[in-house]
């Protein structure tokens, strides 16, 4: 990837005042980590490749960080998709966000405002086929019996140790008070063991339906190496199959899990 160019236009930002902070990606002995640049001359340190995996969208909910916005952010088409998911969830409005675009094969696509942001994702990243081995291990768990996904499932969860690195790196878990933190009335149990597992789990992936955009960030970040993109998977392409609705295209699109119309599916209902 042109790394000069991505370096000069952050440059830019920062110097000319479109920006108060960059986000992006630098090397920390031989790891790809956040940066956050503020000074232009800093801006030689961005490097970019295909060890930038994190999703830097989940930075735009830190308390601290909002001071710096306007905030241009290094995002890859599903992190532009988070950007523009967030926008239509009112969490950022468009002048706090800057992209600097990135393609998953290394195509820079420059400065973008979050409308430029949308109109590429719909004409490059309409389609965004998954990982076929994903495609393969999903299609596994769904010829299961329900007591075999169940055991599967279970057993999964059982390594769970409630540490919540899942939440903290996806950028659409920006509830000030998580379920989980919540104990009037206590509505998980907050050991890392049996039903509490289960429910933690399952209601992150519930949470986000309709609102996951697949980056992939939750599941990098788990320590236990729980498949959370077979949920997140299997969820997102429920939601478009239901509602024929691909989310993080459309800025003022109204959120699935928000709205409702009276011609929705209900046969779901028993
Ligand atoms: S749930 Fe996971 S894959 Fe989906 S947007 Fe959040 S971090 Fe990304
Ligand atoms: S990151 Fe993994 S271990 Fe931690 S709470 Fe999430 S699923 Fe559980």
């Amino acid at each position: 990837m042109d790394v000069d160019r991505l370096r000069q236009d952050a440059a830019a930002v920062l110097a000319d005042g479109r920006a108060r902070m960059v986000i992006g990606f630098r090397d920390r002995a031989g790891d790809r980590v956040p940066a956050f640049i503020t000074d232009a001359e800093q801006a030689g340190e961005l490097l970019y490749d295909e060890a930038c995996r994190q999703n830097l969208a989940a930075y735009l909910k830190k308390a601290e960080l909002k001071r710096f916005r306007p905030v241009a952010i290094v995002a890859r088409p599903a992190v532009m998709r988070s950007l523009v998911l967030l926008a239509a969830e009112a969490q950022v409005a468009d002048e706090d966000v800057l992209v600097l675009g990135v393609s998953d094969d290394q195509e820079y696509h420059g400065i973008l405002d979050l409308a430029a942001t949308a109109a590429l994702l719909n004409e490059k990243y309409a389609e965004m086929p998954h990982d076929p081995d994903l495609v393969k291990r999903i299609e596994e768990i769904s010829a299961m019996t329900p007591e075999e996904r169940s055991g599967f499932w279970t057993e999964q969860f059982a390594r769970c140790t409630r540490c919540y690195a899942c939440r903290a790196a996806c950028p659409m878990c920006y509830c000030t008070q998580c379920i989980v933190e919540k104990n009037v009335p206590q509505w998980i149990s907050t050991a890392a063991a049996g039903h509490g597992n289960y429910a933690w789990n399952i209601i992150r992936a519930f949470h986000l339906a309709g609102r996951c955009t697949e980056c992939g960030a939750c599941e990098a970040a788990c320590p236990q190496g729980i498949p959370l993109m077979l949920l997140n998977v299997v969820l997102a392409r429920d939601v478009e199959e239901e509602f024929g609705v691909k989310v993080g295209y459309d800025a003022e699109a109204e959120p699935v899990i928000g709205s409702w119309r009276e011609d929705d599916n209900e046969d779901f209902i028993r």
